[in-house]
Formats: C-alpha cells, sequence, structure tokens
C-alpha cells in the first residue's frame, strides 16, 4: 500500500488506534494531520515518532461543529488537500442502565453522541466540502463490534456506533459520484487507553477468550485494515464494513 503524495487527517490521531493508524500512513508515504482533544504531550510525541516530514497536530474538539470546521480548514490550509480522513477519535464510559444516576445516564448519551457520532459527521462535512471540488477522496470510520453485538454497559457506545455504520453507508451512497468512497472498521477490543481498565480488570480473561486467538486486537491490526479501505483498488468496496474481531463474534 503505497500513500506517496497523499494527505490525511486522523481524528483522535494521537494514542491507541489513531496513532498506530498515523504511524502507518507515514511509513507508507503519506503527510499526516493527527487532531487530538486535550494530551499535547502524547500528541507531541505521536508527530516525533512519525517517519518522513511535514506532519501536525490539531487540537480541536470535534464535538464542537465550529472547532472542527477550523480542524479541516487548518489541514487543507497546510497541505493544499485532504485525500483521506479518517474519522476515528471515540470515549468509551460506563452507564449501566441498574447502576447510575439519571444524570449519568444523560451525560453518558450526550458525550457519546456528540463526540463518537455527531463529531464524526462534522468533520465529514467538511472535509467533503474540500473533497468534492479536489475531484475525490476516502473517508475511513472507526466504528464498533460493539454496535452489532450489544453493549449492555455502555449502551450510548454501542448506539453511537451503530449510527456511525448507518451514517457511513448513507453517505457511501451520496458521495460515490464525487468519486469519495467510504470503508468503516468495526473492531473487536482492542489495547489501547480506552479498553485498558476492562482489560486489565476481572472481565479481561473473559473478553480474550472471546476470539480463538486468545487475544483482543493490537492497535496496529485496526490501522493495517484502515490503511486497506483507503488504499487504490478497493472503491467497491464502499459502504462495506470491515470486522476486525479475531472471530469473537460473527455475523452473517
Ligand atoms: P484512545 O486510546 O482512548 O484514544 C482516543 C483518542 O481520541 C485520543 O487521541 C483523544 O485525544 C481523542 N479524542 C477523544 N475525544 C475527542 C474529541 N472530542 N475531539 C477530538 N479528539 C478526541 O482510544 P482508542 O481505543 O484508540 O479508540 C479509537 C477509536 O476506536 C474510537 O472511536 C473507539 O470507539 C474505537 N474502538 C476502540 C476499541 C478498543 O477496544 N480500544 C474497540 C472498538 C472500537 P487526547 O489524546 O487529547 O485525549
Amino acid at each position: 500500500m503505497d500513500f506517496q503524495n497523499k494527505t490525511v487527517l486522523i481524528t483522535g490521531g494521537s494514542r491507541g488506534i489513531g496513532k498506530a493508524t498515523a504511524l502507518a500512513f507515514a511509513e507508507a508515504g503519506a503527510r499526516v494531520a493527527i487532531n487530538f482533544i486535550s494530551n499535547s504531550h502524547a500528541a507531541s510525541q505521536t508527530i516525533d515518532e512519525l517517519p518522513g516530514t511535514g506532519h501536525i497536530a490539531v487540537k480541536a474538539d470535534i464535538s464542537n461543529a465550529a472547532a472542527a470546521q477550523h480542524l479541516v480548514n487548518e489541514v487543507v490550509d497546510e497541505f493544499g488537500q485532504i485525500n483521506i480522513l479518517v474519522n476515528n477519535a471515540g470515549v468509551h464510559t460506563e452507564h449501566p442502565i441498574d447502576n447510575c444516576t439519571y444524570q449519568q445516564w444523560q451525560q453518558a448519551w450526550q458525550e457519546a453522541i456528540s463526540i463518537n457520532l455527531i463529531g464524526a459527521s462534522n468533520v465529514t462535512f467538511c472535509a467533503v466540502q474540500k473533497m468534492i471540488p479536489q475531484g475525490g477522496g476516502r473517508i475511513v470510520n472507526v466504528s464498533s463490534r460493539g454496535a452489532f453485538r450489544g453493549e449492555p454497559n455502555q449502551p450510548a457506545y454501542g448506539a453511537s456506533k451503530a449510527g456511525m455504520n448507518a451514517m457511513s453507508q448513507s453517505l457511501a451512497q451520496a458521495v460515490a459520484k464525487y468519486n469519495i468512497f467510504v470503508g468503516i472498521v468495526a473492531p473487536g477490543f482492542v489495547e489501547t487507553d480506552l479498553a485498558r481498565e476492562i482489560l486489565e480488570g476481572p472481565m479481561g480473561d473473559d473478553i480474550r477468550h472471546q476470539s480463538p486467538l486468545g487475544r483482543v486486537a493490537r492497535p496496529e491490526e485496526v490501522a493495517r485494515g484502515v490503511l486497506f479501505l483507503s488504499s487504490a483498488g478497493t472503491e467497491f468496496m464502499t459502504g462495506a464494513i470491515l470486522d476486525i474481531n479475531g472471530a469473537s463474534y460473527l455475523r452473517t
């Protein structure tokens, strides 16, 4: 997979899956913009680790419509174009319906939908406005197995990812005529900060054994799927959802 002369924006690119994706794109020759919300230290460390030159980090809360627009404008000002958008930023907080307050429940729903779904839709809208006059582009959305399998303790998270799948597939139909193609990856659990507490807790072994490989995914394995769906020759896969879950959840 060769991404020479391509520019990529990865939301939530400072850590975890986003960071692994930034590294993989940079190794394949792309110029990369990573976005983050608050962890400037992790963002600058990621930029330092990327091979090649000209990569940038942009702080923005993608759930804020103006900030998302500013993010895309800054990337285009810097790079001249945006070839690939990876909507990766996301949050995952517990709010079991039988063990949280109404206030906690509302807050969790507000946060999951506004970041995981509306945030991705904000950045997508702004990027598509740039991709249409450019003559095309790629969008890959980082969804989750939870959209299909259920998230009993994080129902808002599952709903946000199911919404992301529906949004992605609708947009795949809407933007193909502009030579813009939309892919989705749906990982099961991945070794990142987001899942650390759960994976290190009492449920960790059970979760690892959901897969016959006896482990969860590594961030690099998800990154590979993102690059694949961004690569030349996968245009006709637009709208496809790529499961990356080690056969821990099979759907037909
Ligand atoms: P992570 O390690 O917690 O990293 C989250 C990233 O998102 C960070 O770069 C963070 O920035 C950024 N971020 C959070 N809220 C943001 C906002 N409002 N605006 C901009 N950036 C924001 O997460 P991860 O595990 O790599 O997850 C990445 C994606 O994969 C998420 O969409 C997640 O739902 C999905 N996923 C993860 C798993 C898993 O088990 N880890 C499984 C399936 C799907 P800061 O560094 O500034 O905080």
